[in-house]
C-alpha cells in the first residue's frame, strides 16, 4: 500500500497495486480525513433512520454504499471527468448521530455541515433515512439562501404530521417549505408514484406551489421532456435529493419503502446525468437499507449514482457553482 496516497485529497487507494478487497473501507478507497485543506468535495454519512416508518436499516447504508464503492475508477467515459480528482475529495466519514433523537440529530448534521460549507467544500451525503435532508437543508439554505430542490423519489415527502410527531422521513420537504428553505416555484419532484392516503395528496404538492412529475407522467413523456423540465425549472443555487426507492424495487430492493413501478438503474444513472451543468451545491442519497439487499444490487447502484454526481459537479467546473 501507498501510504502518501492516503493522505492526498482526490487519490484512490491504487487497485492495480493494492487489491480492491483489501484495505480499511472508505468511499471510492479515498482518503478519510477530516482535514480540509485543498479539499473541494467530501462525501459524509448520516446514519439515521429513526425517521422511518416502515421497514428500518438505513442507518446502515453508509457502511453499505462505501463497500460497493470499492470499484468506482478514476475516470468516468461517459461524462468525461475524473472526478475524484476534479474534486480534490475525501471521505470525511459520519455525522455523529443520536439514535432515537431526531432534533438533536439535525442539530448534529448542522454542526459538522456548517464549518465544511463555510470553507466552501461540497458535501456529498449519504443516508440514513430520508428525515436527514432536512438537518442538510437547513445548513445549506443558510449558507447560500433559498435553495432550488430536485427530489427524485417514489414519495413526496410532504407530509405534515405523523404519529403526532412534526418530523420523519415522509415530511422534510413541508418543513423545508415551512422553514424557507427551499423555492417551491424552483422545485420539482420526479418519480412519484403508488398508493396515496387520500384523493388530495398529489393535487397538496400544487397547492404548495411544487411541481411534479410522477412516475406515470415520465413514462408518458419520455427522458428528455422530463430533463427539459426539471432544467427549466432550477434557478439559482440547486440540490438534488435522491431517494433510492425512486428506482424500482427491481433494481433497488434494499430500502424501506418500496414502491413496484420505478425507474431502472440505467434510467436513474441518465436521470443524474442528464442535469449536468446545473448550479449544484449539495446533495443528497438516502434510503438504501442494507438489510433489505440481495447481492448488494442495491448498493452498488448508490454508489454509481453518487459517481455520476459527482461526475457532473467535476465537469461544471468548481468556480462555476458556488
Ligand atoms: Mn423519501
Ligand atoms: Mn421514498
Amino acid at each position: 500500500m501507498q501510504g502518501t496516497t492516503l493522505i492526498n485529497p482526490g487519490r484512490q487507494i491504487d487497485s492495480l497495486q493494492s487489491p480492491r478487497f483489501s484495505q480499511v473501507t472508505t468511499f471510492a478507497r479515498l482518503a478519510h480525513t477530516r482535514r480540509l485543506e485543498n479539499v473541494r468535495a467530501l462525501f459524509l454519512g448520516v446514519p439515521f433512520d429513526d425517521g422511518t416508518t416502515f421497514r428500518p436499516g438505513a442507518r446502515f447504508g453508509p457502511r453499505a454504499v462505501r463497500e460497493a464503492s470499492r470499484l468506482l475508477r478514476r475516470y468516468n467515459p461517459i461524462v468525461e471527468t475524473k472526478p475524484f480528482e476534479e474534486l480534490s475529495m475525501v471521505d470525511y466519514g459520519d455525522v455523529d448521530v443520536v439514535p432515537g433523537y431526531i432534533e438533536e440529530t439535525y442539530a448534529r448534521i448542522v454542526n459538522t455541515l456548517e464549518p465544511i460549507l463555510e470553507a466552501g467544500i461540497f458535501p456529498i451525503a449519504c443516508g440514513g433515512d430520508h428525515s436527514i435532508s432536512l438537518g442538510i437543508l437547513r445548513a445549506a439554505s443558510k449558507k447560500y439562501g433559498k435553495l432550488s430542490l430536485i427530489h427524485y423519489d417514489a414519495h413526496s415527502d410532504c407530509g405534515d404530521i405523523y404519529f403526532g410527531k412534526k418530523y420523519g422521513h415522509g415530511t422534510p420537504f413541508r418543513r423545508a417549505l415551512e422553514e424557507n428553505l427551499i423555492d417551491p416555484a424552483h422545485s420539482i419532484h420526479v418519480g412519484l408514484r403508488g398508493s396515496t392516503y387520500d384523493e388530495s395528496e398529489l393535487s397538496g404538492l400544487s397547492d404548495m406551489g411544487f411541481s411534479v412529475i410522477s412516475m406515470h407522467e415520465y413514462a408518458r413523456i419520455g427522458h428528455t421532456e422530463t430533463i427539459k423540465r426539471i432544467r427549466e425549472k432550477v434557478v439559482g443555487p440547486a440540490y438534488i435529493s435522491l431517494d433510492i426507492d425512486g428506482v424500482d424495487p427491481a433494481y433497488a430492493p434494499g430500502t424501506g419503502m418500496p414502491e413496484a413501478g420505478g425507474f431502472t438503474s440505467r434510467e436513474m444513472l441518465d436521470l443524474v446525468r442528464g442535469l449536468e451543468g446545473l448550479p449544484f451545491v449539495g446533495f443528497d442519497l438516502v434510503e438504501v437499507s442494507p438489510l433489505y439487499d440481495v447481492a448488494e444490487i442495491t448498493a452498488v447502484l448508490a454508489s454509481n449514482l453518487i459517481y455520476e454526481f459527482c461526475s457532473i459537479v467535476a465537469k461544471a467546473g468548481r468556480d462555476e457553482i458556488i
